[in-house]
């Protein structure tokens, strides 16, 4: 990580300030260190962790800048724009990548951030939004602009980039096919999980921003994880385990679990296994199975892949039949094995990969034409 100008010794900052000041107004420095916060493909549930720090936003306010926050303040692009490279010093950004203006946000706030910090789930592994990729954009507009019942569209209008009214002409941004994560469309420095991040992550993690900056703390590893640990929810799940115990399938709302045995272990299908922990589970302490908000356990390749293994190795037979039988109760195998990670899943990766192929094959005529 490049030395931050703001992180560094609290004396050596004083000093700084001090001889600019003088150089300057004479009086005392306000400037403080810049911070964005950005919602993409969002629900909003991140900027609402946010919120929850309650009084503790004081500190945030009193330690740094706040340039960009639209859920909050009118804020205007143009003035983030015409911001220096590298000005601002941390970007939080939640949601996915759906649009093309959120793709110019991002690239944006690439440019002017030092640090930029892939928060929630959306931004981290795609989503909920990034469910969106088992289908496509035009299904997507045939659902909701033509199909659903409470839709009235007897002239099948779709929305359109552009178009003209008296006044000039009205734009909106392009749906894109394919969701992304936030990394798949500029370089992240650090990921959060959850959905949204716990309020006890969140202030973890605020508050080391906040040390960086008033006493020089050192952040992590460019690339870390950060407010998340380095173990599964199951470590933090107070639930006993057992081992080879599922003989049926349910879903939450079809049995009462025992309050002190595994979720799992009683067929109700809980991601625990498969998912970093650091939440400290409350999903399984009320009674509700993990679906794996934190995204895949340190070391997981794959978070569905993992869980598909830990669900099959704990099914309660040898009888291929009676397997299929057990595993025909899970009802939407997509939902259940990559709530939050289709877009970073290995299945998305072999099937853009394949289609990545077949445009490369479909172009090859075509550049050997142009080079003759
Ligand atoms: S991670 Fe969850 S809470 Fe955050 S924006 Fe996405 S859906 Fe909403
Ligand atoms: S599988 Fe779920 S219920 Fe079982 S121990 Fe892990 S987190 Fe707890
Ligand atoms: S228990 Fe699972 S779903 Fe619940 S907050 Fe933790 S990681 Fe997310």
């Amino acid at each position: 990580m490049p030395t931050l100008p703001w992180a560094r010794g609290k004396a050596e900052r004083k000093t700084e300030t001090k001889a600019k000041s003088e150089e300057t107004s004479g009086r005392p420095s306000m400037a403080k260190p810049k911070m964005a916060l950005y919602w993409a493909a969002s629900c909003g549930g991140c900027e609402i962790a946010v919120v929850r720090l309650y009084e503790k936003i004081l500190d945030v306010v009193d330690a740094f800048e706040i340039v960009l926050w639209p859920c909050i303040m009118d804020f205007k692009y143009k003035d983030v724009e015409a911001l220096p490279e590298k000005s601002i010093l941390v970007t939080l950004f939640n949601g996915a990548i759906r649009n093309s203006e959120q793709e110019h946000m991002a690239r944006m706030l690439r440019e002017k951030s030092q640090v930029l910090v892939a928060f929630g789930a959306c931004a981290h592994l795609g989503g909920i939004p990034g469910l969106g990729n088992v289908t496509n954009r035009r299904e997507v507009f045939e659902n909701s602009y033509r199909e659903t019942p409470s839709t009235v569209n007897e002239e099948g209008t779709y929305p359109q980039l552009s178009f003209q009214v008296p006044e000039g002409e009205l734009t909106l941004p392009e749906f894109y096919d394919t969701v992304r994560t936030l990394n798949q469309v500029v370089p992240v420095d650090y990921y959060m999980p959850g959905c949204p991040p716990t309020k006890e992550q969140t202030e973890k993690v605020v508050q080391l921003l906040i040390q960086v900056v008033k006493e020089g703390a050192e952040l992590p590893p460019p690339g870390s994880v950060i407010g998340a640990s380095e173990k599964t929810v199951c470590d933090d799940c107070p639930r006993t385990r057992e081992d080879k115990s599922i003989k049926v399938i349910y879903r939450p709302y079809q049995i009462i679990p025992d309050p002190e045995k595994c979720l799992l272990d009683q067929g109700i299908l809980c991601a625990g296994p498969a998912t970093r922990g650091g939440c400290e589970a409350p999903c399984p302490q009320v009674n509700m199975p993990c679906i794996g908000c934190y995204g895949p356990a340190p070391g997981a390749v794959d978070q569905g892949a993992k869980l598909l293994s830990a669900v099959t190795s704990n099914i309660d037979s040898r009888d291929p039949e009676e397997i299929e039988r057990i595993l025909s109760g899970i009802p939407d195998s997509i939902a259940a094995f990559y709530m939050f990670g289709l877009p970073v899943s290995l299945l998305r990766r072999r099937r853009l990969e394949r289609e990545a192929a077949t445009a490369e094959a479909a172009a090859q005529p075509m550049k050997a034409e142009a080079a003759r």
